[in-house]
C-alpha cells in the first residue's frame, strides 16, 4: 500500500496508469520462470517481464556477468573501445544469415532501447534508399519514441502529432484478418503492392516486419509473407526491416530469428528486450553498406555499447546455446500450444488459439461465429489466472487475446501446471 500510494502520488498519469491488474502488484524476487510478490506467494511468469527475460529471472549466469563488469566499469561511452562490446557485436553478427554466397557482411550500432534501434533502422532506410515513404503493418506495435509510433496503426497506441511518411499494409492475420480465415499470403501481399502504388509516390524506403507480431495479439506471418514482402519493397527501391524485439532469440523455437522461418535475408534487423536479459539494451544489426552512410551525419546513443549491458547479452548468447533453450522453446512450446488448444475444444469463448515455440496466445470470443472480441472476458480471464499464480498480458487491439512470453527456461512440468491454472481460470469466467 505504501509503495502504491508513493507511486500514485509521484508517477505521470502514463506511467501510473499502465497497471493492467485490479489489485496492485510488488515482485521482490525472481528466480528463472518463477516471481515472487511481497507476501512470498509465487507466480510463473507468463508475460518473461515484458518479453526481456528469455534466458530466467535473475539468471546466476547473466547476473555475475553484469556484476563483475560493473564492478570492474560500469560505463564506457561509445567514443572510446571496450572490448565487452566489441566481442558482442562480433557475436550478434555471427548469428544472422551470411546469404547464399556467403559474402553478408553484418554491423551493429547499439542502442538503450528497442524504440530506439527502430528510429535508427527508419533513419537508415531513408539515408541509404533516398526514399521517404515506408511501409508498416497496421497491427504493428513498434516502440513509443516519436519515429516508432509513426510506424504504428492502431490510433490508440499513437499520441497525436506523429512524424508521417508511413502508409500502412493490413496484418496477414488468419484468423480474422481482412482477407478471411487462412487466406495465406498472396492476398496481403497483393495489398503491399496496391498501397505502395496509391498511398506512397512509388519509391519507398522500406518496410517493418515484426516476424510474429507480439502487442498485436501473437500474429504470425503466414509462409510466403516476408519473403514476398521483401521481394515487393524491394522492386520498389526499398529495404526489409525485421523487427525481431519479442520474436528473436530461438523464441519462436524453430530459430533463432523468426524471419528465418521463411528464409528472408532482411537488410536491417532491430532487436532488444531479450538480447540483455532485463539490462537496458538495443540493437540495430544491418548490412554494411547500409550502415555506412549513416556515419555522414551525427547519430550517438551516449549509453549505446554499455558494457554492463553487454556483459549481460554476451552471457544470454552463451546460457542460450549452452542450456539449448531454443529447442527448449520448441518442445515446451510445442506442449503448451497442445494443452491451449485442449482448452479450446472445451471452453467457447475461446476463438482462436495460436503462436510457435514460446509466442502463444489465446484469443477470446463472445460469439465463435462472428469472433466478436472479448475484452471483458479477456479481463476475468485474467484476473482469475493471476489468483491460479500465472502472469500473463491481455494484448491484440481489442485486447482480447491472452498472450503467453514467458522465459525460454519454461520446463514440460509447468506446462502442466499452467494448462491446470488456464482451466480453473475459464471455469470461473464461464461462472
Ligand atoms: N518492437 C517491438 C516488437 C516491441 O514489442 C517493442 C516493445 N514492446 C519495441 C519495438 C520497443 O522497444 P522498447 O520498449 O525497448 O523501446
Amino acid at each position: 500500500e505504501e509503495t502504491a500510494a508513493r507511486r500514485d502520488r509521484y508517477y505521470s498519469a502514463s506511467q501510473r496508469k499502465f497497471v493492467p491488474f485490479r489489485d496492485p502488484m510488488v515482485f521482490r524476487r525472481g528466480e528463472m520462470q518463477y516471481l515472487w510478490d511481497e507476501k512470498g506467494r509465487r507466480y510463473t511468469d507468463l508475460l518473461g517481464m515484458n518479453v526481456c527475460i528469455s534466458v530466467g529471472h535473475s539468471h546466476p549466469d547473466v547476473v555475475k556477468a553484469a556484476m563483475d563488469q560493473a564492478q570492474e566499469l560500469t560505463h564506457c561511452t561509445t567514443m572510446f573501445y571496450h572490448p565487452v562490446p566489441a566481442h558482442f557485436a562480433e557475436e550478434l553478427t555471427a548469428t544472422m544469415p551470411k546469404g547464399p554466397n556467403g559474402d553478408i557482411e553484418w554491423v551493429v550500432h547499439f542502442t538503450n532501447s528497442g524504440s530506439e534501434a527502430i528510429d535508427l533502422a527508419m533513419a537508415m532506410a531513408r539515408g541509404y534508399t533516398g526514399n521517404l515513404d515506408l511501409l508498416a503493418l497496421r497491427t504493428a506495435y513498434h516502440g513509443p519514441t516519436s519515429a516508432a509510433q509513426s510506424v504504428t496503426g492502431i490510433a490508440g497506441w499513437r499520441h497525436p502529432g506523429m512524424p508521417g511518411n508511413v502508409a500502412f499494409v493490413a496484418e496477414p492475420n488468419q484468423y480474422r484478418g481482412i482477407f478471411g480465415r487462412n487466406a495465406g499470403a498472396a492476398p496481403y501481399l497483393d495489398e503491399i503492392e496496391r498501397v505502395i502504388q496509391t498511398s506512397t509516390t512509388g519509391r519507398v524506403a522500406g518496410i517493418l516486419v515484426e516476424s510474429v507480431q507480439g502487442y498485436g495479439g501473437i500474429i504470425e506471418m503466414p509462409p510466403g509473407y516476408m519473403s514476398g514482402a521483401a521481394e515487393r519493397i524491394r522492386a520498389a527501391g526499398g529495404l526489409y526491416i525485421a523487427d525481431e524485439v519479442q520474436s528473436g532469440f530461438g523464441r519462436t523455437g524453430e530459430h533463432m530469428w523468426g524471419f528465418e522461418s521463411d528464409g528472408v535475408i532482411p537488410d536491417i534487423v532491430v532487436m532488444a528486450k531479450g538480447i540483455s536479459n532485463g539490462f537496458p539494451l538495443g540493437a540495430v544489426v544491418a548490412r554494411r553498406e547500409i550502415a555506412e552512410p549513416m556515419a555522414e551525419k551525427f547519430m550517438f546513443h551516449t549509453y549505446g555499447s554499455n558494457p554492463t549491458s553487454c556483459a549481460a547479452g554476451r552471457a544470454v548468447l552463451q546460457v542460450l546455446k549452452r542450456d539449448r533453450l531454443q529447442e527448449n522453446a520448441k518442445q515446451v512450446g510445442g506442449a503448451l500450444l497442445k494443452r491451449l488448444q485442449e482448452l479450446a475444444q472445451k471452453y467457447p469463448a475461446i476463438g482462436d488459439v495460436r503462436g510457435r515455440g514460446l509466442m502463444l496466445a489465446i484469443e477470446m470470443v463472445s460469439d465463435r461465429g462472428r469472433m466478436t472480441p472479448d475484452a471483458d472476458t479477456t479481463g476475468v480471464v485474467f484476473e482469475a489466472c493471476r489468483e491460479a499464480g500465472l502472469i500473463l498480458s491481455k494484448s491484440g487491439p481489442h485486447r482480447s487475446c491472452l498472450r503467453m512470453v514467458p522465459p525460454l527456461c519454461l520446463s514440460l512440468a509447468d506446462v502442466d501446471q499452467v494448462a491446470e491454472g488456464l482451466d480453473r481460470a475459464f471455469d470461473k469466467a464461464r461462472k
